[in-house]
């Protein structure tokens, strides 16, 4: 059997693996024994799967594979303990990873797609245009492979890397139940944030599966035909129809919605654009995150330190829940899609030897 026929073992669900067991004759607690020596122990060989008799374990070795990422490129930050990872994938695919220090413990953010189709003007996803979605396997190994290269196990989880996760929903949801699985990894989905540019259908599915998460929108603009020129998403699901997909989704779950707000000079700072944000969001249980824009060397979007933490007061003082966001990592690149962006480019010109 060609290793590609091979089945991503860590992409199946417990049930999937008792199902699968069983197919080989098995018996069923052999499954819960592999998914412990994967999802508990982080163990990716068959051979160290020491509790496993070794004609089960070629077995194993002749009907599964374990998908590994490699590190292609690893960056800490001088300031702030900031760790970048460049994860290429079995294809050959990158992908990014970040982890993060906060005062409760680390925080990682992952990717869920091979570049983006959602073109935000801002992102530096969006130029490298979208190869392929991430497989649960992938979306879940950035944390596995981060945890045992750092030895850590991290505190929270936010889909905020390369990627928009509800364009690769089915994935993501069996990457959320993977992660939070009791018998496995065992994290509480109240330590994950999803975030999204607003696909409208998505979210109200999201709401239904009751999984205790944050949502994070990406706002960026409180006015329907500024934000189609800056978020292309926009053009398909007005912000009249994500406003009410949010409402849903807060009443449906009882949770508070988080609205990222990227400021841009020029774009989306003036008094006007944070009025209307007031008058959008008034009333909804919700927090605004004002982010800087992060320089992206292809556009020439910037803003001003002064700029956030104006756009914030003026929020705050008209009673929205306001915070500037702590840029972390700016010594090495962190923010979302860089790094892949600038591989890609060295490795068309030859330039890059990993
Ligand atoms: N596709 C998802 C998640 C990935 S982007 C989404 O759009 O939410 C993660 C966050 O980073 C989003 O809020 C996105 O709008 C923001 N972002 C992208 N490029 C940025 C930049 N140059 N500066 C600041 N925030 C940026």
């Amino acid at each position: 059997m060609e290793v590609s026929e091979k089945i991503d073992i860590l992409s199946l669900d417990l049930p999937q693996l008792e199902f699968k067991m069983a197919e080989l004759g098995e018996k069923k607690f052999r499954a819960k024994q592999i998914f412990q020596w994967l999802h508990v122990k982080k163990v990716f060989s068959f051979d160290d799967m020491t509790d496993i008799s070794v004609q089960l374990r070629t077995k194993l070795k002749e009907f599964f594979c374990i998908k590994s990422l490699f590190i292609a490129k690893r960056l800490e930050s001088c300031i702030d303990n900031t760790v970048k990872y460049l994860y290429r994938l079995p294809d050959g695919n990158y992908v990014e990873t970040v982890l993060m220090e906060y005062h409760y413990g680390r925080s990682i953010c992952i990717s869920t797609q091979v570049g983006c189709k959602m073109g935000c003007s801002f992102c530096a996803s969006a130029i490298a245009g979208f190869v392929r979605n991430l497989t649960p396997s992938e979306i879940l190994m950035q944390i596995y492979m981060t945890e045992k290269d750092m030895g850590i196990k991290v505190s929270g989880v936010v889909l905020m890397g390369i990627g928009e996760p509800l364009d690769n929903y089915d994935n993501v949801v069996k990457f959320l139940r993977l992660v939070s699985d009791k018998n496995g990894n065992n994290l509480s989905l109240r330590h994950v944030s999803l975030s999204t540019c607003g696909i409208v259908p998505k979210i109200y599915e999201l709401a239904e599966e009751k999984f205790g998460l944050t949502l994070s929108v990406s706002l960026h603009c409180a006015d329907s035909d500024e934000r189609s020129k800056i978020m292309p998403v926009n053009r398909v699901y007005s912000l009249d129809e994500l406003m009410k997909a949010c409402r849903f989704y807060i009443e449906k779950t009882g949770r508070r919605i988080t609205f990222e707000y990227a400021v841009i000079d020029g774009v989306n700072v003036s008094e006007e654009n944070a009025g209307k944000l007031v008058s959008l969001l008034r009333g909804m249980n919700c927090h605004v995150n004002i982010i800087p824009v992060n320089k992206v060397k292809e556009r020439n979007y910037s803003s001003k330190k002064s700029s956030a933490e104006s756009f914030a007061q003026y929020l705050s003082k008209r009673g929205l829940n306001a915070t500037v966001r702590r840029t972390l990592g700016s010594d090495i690149n962190a923010a979302c899609g860089q790094l892949r962006r600038d591989t890609l480019k060295l490795e068309k010109t030859g330039g890059v030897n990993l």
